[in-house]
């Protein structure tokens, strides 16, 4: 029995099988831009810590400035020849010199803030490029799905031509048989002999059995898993 129509089916359908397969994997993967999500959400909240870190560090810029103009006041104040009472005299030197301890106290802190906002800084440089790669690796990705995604639709529409062509030279009852054995079987109806043995099992066929699948006008299933067998 000549099966070579059946099995020219066979190798369409699995090939559509597996179009289909890798489609559904690139739309997928197209889907997909988890990294580049996670790296931009790591870039924000490194964004974020930098920020509060540039706003403290204005904080104490300020405070250290509006000391800064109270010390000239009072410094001003006490050159100015306006106080005379030894009392109060003592009384503004003693605030110049308090003023100047906190001025210092805030000149160490700024020189702390500025020396943690430098880290922090390159650390959002680092957060910035690795964002920026995952992005730009995602959009290559993206076109080379998409353009495989093309080829695959132009090789899935020409399949499905010579299937309809290879349809019209097969027997209605023989393709309903291979039909029902597709969905049983995985996909795969009909498999070819190799070495005397099926090509999808492995099971050894006996010489009668071979002499069967040669010469006999009927099907021939493989005695293990029931696919249709024909001999090249
Ligand atoms: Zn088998």
């Amino acid at each position: 029995m000549n099966l070579t129509n059946l099995s020219e089916l066979q190798n369409i359908d699995s090939h559509l099988d597996a179009i289909r397969l890798e489609l559904k994997s690139l739309h997928a993967a197209m889907q997909r831009d988890g990294l580049v999500a996670t790296a931009e959400q790591t870039l924000k909240e490194q964004q974020l810590i930098e920020n509060e870190a540039q706003k403290t560090l204005n904080r104490i810029l300020d405070d250290i400035e509006k000391k800064k103009i109270k010390l000239a006041q009072s410094d001003a104040m006490l050159y100015s020849g306006k106080v005379q009472n030894p009392k109060e005299l003592q009384d503004l030197q003693l605030e110049i010199d308090s003023l100047q301890g906190i001025i210092a106290t805030l000149e160490d802190k700024q020189l702390d803030q500025m020396i943690k906002l430098e880290d922090l800084q390159a650390k959002t440089a680092v957060a910035k490029l690795a964002f920026q790669k995952a992005a730009s690796a995602f959009e290559t990705q993206k076109s080379q799905a998409a353009a495989r995604i093309q080829n695959l639709e132009n090789e899935n529409a020409l399949l499905l031509k010579k299937r309809d062509v290879v349809l019209k030279s097969i027997q209605s009852q023989d393709i309903n048989l291979y039909e029902q054995l597709r969905k049983r079987k995985n996909g795969l109806a009909i498999v070819s002999l190799e070495n005397d043995a099926c090509a999808a099992c492995g099971t050894q066929l006996t010489p009668s059995e071979k002499q069967d699948i040669r010469s006999s006008t009927k099907l021939f299933f493989c005695p293990t898993c029931g696919r249709i067998l024909y001999a090249k």
